[in-house]
This record gives structure tokens, sequence and C-alpha cells, in this order.
């Protein structure tokens, strides 16, 4: 890749985010703490055909999200209405599969006949599953090393002796099971030394626990599971990341800077997909392993934790991660044409303004495009326009969330499965025993805990994987909730 795609990729995002009105950016408050947030994209690369223009390729940021929190486990919906984690980086993919759906109509309308004006369409539909077109690829950018695995060097070499004292071995949670087995789960950035661990979201140590887990673990398990997330998997090939550009890495004073860089590089691929090179051939098709090129740039994001602190005054108050997040789909119509394309500003987990009571469905004013109820939604919308597509696919009398993404048969299922084994009670984190329905990943099915390479399938790379189980995802698109029996 020619450094200028990589640079066009960081611009192309800074210049949509310049576009978006200050409302739900970070601000000085008015105490004057300042705040600061992350900002990542989801883009497609174009190949450029037209002869006159110096460029080889058009770059479309189509997903938007900024943002650093998550809600804890005691204030997750059963409803799939709220996000539980508003990390930039997620927000971003989530609006890329809210794109997909979006696209999928829109190639459908063009079969059909029914041109919608000049929209484009950049998908192919190829042996009934649909895919991008030959020759586009897809990127994230985001403004800051991913939190987790992947930045646990970068954070230990920049963290201060003060606040690497707060993450002390002793906060360290691990599953039931010993450590020394790999099965364990660190809490946010507790011991935050070693690497190649699972990890949840970071929070203060005095904080309600999350279970999401790092933005470093979800990306790495987009290397063998794609983008597209198991609702789409039904419908799309696997869609891979051609590349990833983190920004604002800073070289500490006493390092060399491309020394440092290609560390950091190093660091990345290690945790995005090294990690996870044990199972590359036992991947079910038309699932592997993909290797993301990584690129890392010093181009500072306006609203970065670095830029917010080197444009203070000296004697400022130390700045504060901002309580919101946007998600920004430049390019989906909006509900109410005539209020035009908006970003959503998302707090708590839904639509800023809009509170919520936990056991109630959110009112739909108050519901992002890109939580799980409004995904299904616009799936099953997508479903019904093609369904003389889809006459065999053991994917029409699902009902519930859940029932879409496991019908027999998955492949998609049984990659993640490989990738992070299967669901058990009894290796939950300590901490949050009292949460029943809270599970940790533990050894593929049929081999045991003690000899698990005897049925010569390698252990699960991201065993321990906490899942807030079935009981999350058996709500149906008309809101109500699908038993168990
Ligand atoms: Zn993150």
């Amino acid at each position: 890749m020619s450094s200028s795609l990589q640079d066009d990729l960081v611009h192309a995002s800074h210049r949509l985010y310049s576009t978006l009105p200050a409302h739900g950016k970070p601000v000085i408050r008015s105490n004057g703490t300042p705040e600061w947030s992350i900002l990542a994209t989801t883009c497609i690369v174009v190949p450029s055909t037209t002869e006159t223009s110096g460029n080889s390729h058009r770059i479309v940021p189509v997903s938007l999200g900024t943002g650093v929190k998550c809600l804890p486990y005691s204030k997750l919906s059963e409803y799939g209405d709220t996000l539980h984690d508003c990390h930039a980086e997620i927000l971003a993919r989530r609006g890329f599969i809210r794109w997909l759906i979006w696209q999928a109509g829109l190639y459908n309308k063009f079969t059909k006949g029914e041109i919608a004006k000049e929209e484009e369409s950049f998908l192919d539909r190829i042996n009934g599953k649909f895919r991008l077109k030959d020759g586009i690829t897809t990127w994230l950018y985001t403004s800051m090393l991913p939190c987790g695995d992947a930045s646990t060097l970068y954070t230990s070499a920049h963290q201060s002796a003060e606040e690497a004292l707060q993450w002390s071995e002793t906060d360290l949670v691990a599953t039931a099971t010993p450590p020394s087995d790999n099965t364990g789960v660190s809490r946010g950035r507790s011991g935050y030394t070693s690497t190649s661990t699972l990890r949840t979201k970071p929070g203060r140590p005095d904080s309600m626990p999350s279970i999401s887990m790092s933005c470093s673990d979800k990306i790495a398990s987009w290397s063998v599971l794609g983008i597209q997330g198991g609702l789409l998997a039904n419908l799309f090939e696997p869609i891979y990341l051609k590349g990833i550009v983190v920004g604002g890495v800073d070289t500490p004073e006493a390092k060399d800077d491309l020394e440092w860089k290609a560390h950091i590089k190093n660091e990345m691929e290690r945790s995005i997909w090294g990690r996870l090179q044990t199972i590359q051939d036992s991947l079910p098709y038309p699932y592997i392993l993909n290797r993301p090129s990584i690129h890392v740039s010093s181009v500072p994001f306006q609203h970065s934790k670095t830029s917010i602190v080197s444009n203070s005054w000296d004697n400022a108050l130390e700045p504060a991660p901002s309580p919101l997040s946007i998600s920004h789909l430049p390019f989906i119509p909006p509900p109410n044409p005539k209020k035009g394309i908006k970003p959503e500003i998302i707090a708590d987990g839904g639509i800023l303004g809009n509170p919520w009571k936990k056991g109630v469905l959110m009112k739909e004013k108050g519901r992002s495009r890109i939580c799980k109820f409004a995904i299904l939604q616009a799936y099953e919308k997508l479903l019904n326009e093609i369904k003389e597509y889809y006459e065999e696919e053991p994917i029409k009398n699902a009902q519930s969330y859940h029932e879409y993404k496991h019908h027999p048969g998955s492949a998609y299922q049984k990659a993640k499965e490989i990738l992070r084994g299967t669901p058990k009670r009894g290796y939950t984190m300590k901490g949050l025993e009292m949460y029943d329905n809270l599970l940790s990943t533990g050894i593929v099915e049929n081999t045991s805990l003690d000899k698990p390479v005897d049925s010569g399938i390698p252990l699960p790379p991201l065993k321990g994987w906490l899942v807030s189980g079935k009981n999350f995802e058996s709500f149906t698109s008309f809101g109500r909730i699908i038993q168990e029996g």
C-alpha cells in the first residue's frame, strides 16, 4: 500500500468528524475539566476508474463512531435495545453492519429495476450470498491503539508510576480455574504487563464491572469471523478487514521513533491475529485467519487525550473521558427525510435525552439505529424483500435474534466455537458470581480440560470469553422475549 492511502484514510475520517455539529463531541465542563474521546471509522476503499484523477482509489467512510464508555453488567437490557459497548471501534463496526443491510436492500432494488435515485450499490451476489464488489476493500481507522491486549505495552511505557500502582497484581481477577491454565480473563488493565491476555473493558478499579471484552479482543475475533457479524453471516460471505490504521501513536522521549513504531506495529499484529495462528488450519469454510495490514500513524485526532493535554494550560485540570458517544452513518436515509441525515448522540446505551428503565422495551426514539433490536428489525425487513432467493434457507422460521444467529449447521458458529470455546457454567469471573446468566467460554465440546489436544483440535485461543448468554438475545423484533423450553 502506498503511504498516501494510509494518510488519506486518516484525513477522510477526520474530515467527516469535522462536518459533525459540536453537540456530542468532548467539551470543557463547567468546572474547567476538559474532555477527550476516541474516533473510529469503517471505510471502504473503491478502486478508481477515472484516468484523469491522479488517485487510484476513492475512500468512502461508511460509519463513524466516537466514545470510550460501556454499560456495567447490571444495566444490560434483555430486549437488545441498548448499546452495551460504546467504544468508538465497536460503534464504527456496528454501523458498518447497518450499512451492509441497507446496501443489500439497495442491491435488491437495482436487480428488480426499482432503481433508487443515484444511490450507489457496492455489493454483488454470488451463489446466493452477498459480498463487496471485486476490488473493494474494508478498513478500520482508530485514533488510538485499541484498549486491552494491543495497547498493553504502549500503555505501560506511557503510564505514570502512580497510575501503574492502581493496577497492582492483586487486582487480577481470574476464572475459576488457575491462571496457569490460560483461561484467565483480566479486568481492565490489571496485571497490565502481561500480554496475549483476554481483557474486559477498562474502568476505574472501584467502578461497577463491565463484561464487555476489550476492543483488542473483539478486533482479534473479527480476524476469524469477519466484521459482518453472526446475523449477516446468513446472507453474506465473511467480510474481512484489509487493514487497520492506528493514529495518535506517540514515541516516548527515550525511544527511537522508527523503532518504536515498528514495535507497536508488531504488538498490534501479535494481538490482532498472531495469537490466533494455532487454529488457522482448523477453521470451517469459508472462514480463514485473516491478517489485516497494520499501519501506525502519529497524526493526532483533535479530541484525543494527548491533543487535549498538549493544548491545555500548564495548570489545567486532568482531562476526563467524554460520557457521550456519537454514531454517524452518512449514507443511510433518516426515518424522517425532512430532518436530514444527523448523527446519533448516545448516552447510557440509548439516544441522549431518553431515559430508560430496565425490564421495559425502550421507546423507538430512544433506541439507536445500531442496537441489536434495530438491526434485527432491519434484517427482517431485508429478509422479506429478498425472500424469493431464500426459499430453502434454515433462517426462515426463526423468531428471536438468538435463533437467527444459531441455526443448525452455521459455519459462523462453528468458527466461533473453535476461536473461543463453548460457553459453560462455572467459569464465571471472580466478583461476578451472583450474575447467573453470565457465562465464560471453556473448551471445545468433546475435549477434556486436561487433555484438550487429544481431539486434534487446538485449544481455543480466546477461551475465557465472557458471554452475556442467550437470555440477552432471546428478544424478537416485536419486543417479546421468547422463554426457554
Ligand atoms: Zn476500546
